[in-house]
């Protein structure tokens, strides 16, 4: 089976052919550390997920490279704010993203580089761009990246709608989106402000540098997947590779694969816009942070996604009544067991769904055809195990677990059953609702009544 992923460099859908296969290497822009992420960001942040998954099902070897902004104009703003060094915010707020990635099911990165332990690196690298010509110094001690001397800027975002600013100056770390300007590849700094010595002064890095030098130095000057939220094509990737072709002379990335945006209201969810919920949020109001992975899952990366709470509930109920399916399912015999049809051509559509450009919204409607068969369950439940290694919802601490009911609904049920015994259908009903009261649905099997937690 071949994967396809969206390229925004050709803007096609393409086979996905590694530079060194099986091996395969991605650079993902993570987040800027000065503050809890929300929910928009964690879109992005499953979908790498979901791409990296689903490239390790079609058995790639991963090698998956998530930076850290822990230097940026916001993180200085901040700390100075809250009277903490930069270094003590940056690394509060690392701690809180990881645990908010892992309660996602978020696998851990191979590599979380941190933009200040590279520095050094940063300044070799702005060092060869000058001496190729590609950036000049300001009297200030500034260095910008001189766009008009790299000839292919513009290839991946195209130029038509941007007036192209040569000799014009972007400083700080918000940039326009309708400029193409020169950009900063090192800030000059006060000397009693935040930052670093360099050979034009005190300053710190560009928010773009960090990414091409990161990049490159984990994976090489050439690699397989650049991957980050839409809002990153311009001016951010862009300029990561003027930066790094302009440092290497060779390709930079093969694919670029950009994740569509979550709303609010019909707007990106966004700090600035102040229409931001966390992963926290949504936990006070009693939902499980893997049922906004589930609602992630329901639409397609490259599509626009709006959040609502209504949206959230849906996802959180469709959570609970997979779980409540397979639960009490018999697990497979061991963990290589091949499924046999007609199992098995479920898998084959699954994975042929996720592979084509990640339409996860096809893939988890393949798992739904799948828990309706009528087949016995231990034979769905390898597959079940399998597609669950993409779709990442801890599907394996439901399958063959028994669910614990407490004596007094034992008692009821044992009870209705009965009644049931005796033609009692009436009496059945009423303890049925009086379950229900307790929070449990019956499903009456041939082989007895089930229970399923609502
Ligand atoms: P930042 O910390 O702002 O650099 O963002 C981290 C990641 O989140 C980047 O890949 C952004 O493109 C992405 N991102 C930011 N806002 C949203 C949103 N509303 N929906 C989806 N992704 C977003
Ligand atoms: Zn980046």
């Amino acid at each position: 089976m071949s994967l396809r992923l969206f390229n925004t460099l050709s803007r096609k859908i393409e086979e996905f052919k590694p530079l060194n296969p099986p091996k395969v290497g991605i650079y993902a822009c993570g987040p800027t550390v000065y503050d809890f992420i929300h929910l928009g960001n964690l879109r992005s942040f499953i979908f790498y997920d979901l791409l990296r998954r689903t490239l390790t099902a079609n058995n790639f070897e991963v090698q998956f490279v998530e930076n850290i902004t822990d230097i940026e104009d916001k993180i200085i703003k901040r700390a100075l704010e809250k009277d903490i060094t930069p270094e003590e915010l940056t690394k509060e707020y690392t701690k809180y993203f990881n645990q908010d990635t892992n309660q996602l099911n978020i696998l851990t990165p191979n590599v979380q580089p941190k933009a200040t332990e590279h520095i050094g690196k940063m300044i070799k690298y702005i060092e060869k761009l000058l001496e190729k010509g590609l950036a000049y110094q300001e009297k200030d001690g500034s260095v910008y990246f001189d766009i008009s001397k790299f000839l292919n800027y513009g290839k991946l975002s195209g130029l038509q709608n941007r007036e192209l600013k040569t000799g014009t100056r972007i400083l700080s770390d918000e940039y326009s989106k309708d400029d193409a300007q020169d950009f900063a590849l090192w800030k000059a700094v006060e000397s009693d402000e935040y930052g670093w010595d360099s050979p034009w002064g005190k300053g710190r890095p560009g928010w773009h540098i960090e990414c091409s030098v990161m990049s490159q130095e984990y994976l090489g000057d050439t690699f397989d997947i650049h991957t980050g939220g839409i809002d990153l094509i311009f001016p951010h990737h862009e300029n990561e590779i003027a930066q790094a072709e302009g440092h290497s002379g060779q390709k930079f990335v093969n694919y670029f694969v950009h994740a569509e945006h979550l709303l609010v209201d019909g707007k990106k969810m966004s700090k600035s816009l102040n229409n931001f919920y966390t992963l926290r949020d949504i936990e006070e109001r009693g939902f499980e942070p893997l049922a906004f992975r589930y609602l992630t899952l329901t639409a397609h990366y490259r599509d626009k996604l709006n959040f609502t709470w209504e949206s959230l509930e849906a996802a959180q109920q469709a959570l609970n009544n997979i779980r409540e399916e397979i639960r009490g399912w018999e697990l497979p015999v061991g963990p290589e067991e091949r499924p046999k049809e007609p199992v098995a051509q479920f898998w084959q559509k699954f994975l042929e769904a996720a592979s084509y450009d990640l339409n996860m919204p096809q893939a988890v409607a393949v798992m739904h055809q799948l828990l309706r068969l009528d087949t016995p369950t231990a034979s769905k439940s390898a597959t079940i195990l399998k597609m669950d290694q993409i779709l990442g919802l801890n599907l394996d601490q439901y399958l063959g677990k028994t669910l614990e009911i407490s004596d007094d609904v034992q008692k009821l049920l044992t009870i209705r059953e009965k009644a049931r015994n005796n033609q009692d259908f009436k009496e059945a009903d009423k303890l049925r609702v009086e379950i229900k009261k307790l929070g449990y649905e019956i499903e009456d099997n041939p082989t007895g009544p089930k229970l399923k937690k609502l």
